[in-house]
């Protein structure tokens, strides 16, 4: 069972997951603005430097409708933005919210994206970040922004 993949097939598929991060990096998706009234958040890693803001357009059947990204950060944090917004635009809040939780467990070495189930699409070539903790707040990022903006837009729009 343990024994799928041979040692160079398994360092192949690192080779090209990483070439997949670089290639985001240096042509990230979705890399623009979107004007108002489209949301803006901002997310900001100080551990690394990775300084971003992100825009989404939710329609009123809570389609993500359109979603970017601007900033300035390293490879990872580029990456994971650009491969974020490719992921959910087209998915409604709940599904994002889950491919969230996916992609937490995924840097957190709770899932294996070639044994369980998952919705991350290409997200999966982070699957090996969680050797490097330093950079799953890298990989994280975007989530974040995207999570704790979309809560604070929640709690603003109810009145006590
Ligand atoms: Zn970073």
């Amino acid at each position: 069972m343990f024994g799928v993949f041979c040692v160079n097939s398994t360092q192949n598929m690192q080779d090209i997951y990483q070439q997949m991060i670089l290639e985001h990096n240096k042509n990230p998706r979705n890399f623009r603005e979107i004007p108002a009234p489209a949301e803006k958040f901002e997310g900001y890693n100080p551990l690394c430097g990775d300084h971003l803001w992100l825009y989404i357009k939710v329609n009123e059947n809570n389609i993500i409708e359109d979603i970017s990204f601007q900033g300035k950060g390293c490879a990872i944090s580029k990456a994971s933005a650009s491969l974020m917004t490719t992921q959910l635009k087209g998915k409604n809040l709940e599904e994002a919210k889950s491919i969230f939780e996916e992609f937490h467990k995924l840097l957190i070495h709770e899932l294996d994206p070639e044994l369980d189930q998952h919705n991350l699409g290409k997200l999966k070539v982070f699957s090996g970040i969680w050797k490097f903790p330093a950079r799953v707040k890298c990989a994280s990022l975007a989530w974040h922004t995207l999570k704790s903006g979309l809560e604070g837009k929640k709690e603003s729009v109810k009145t006590e």
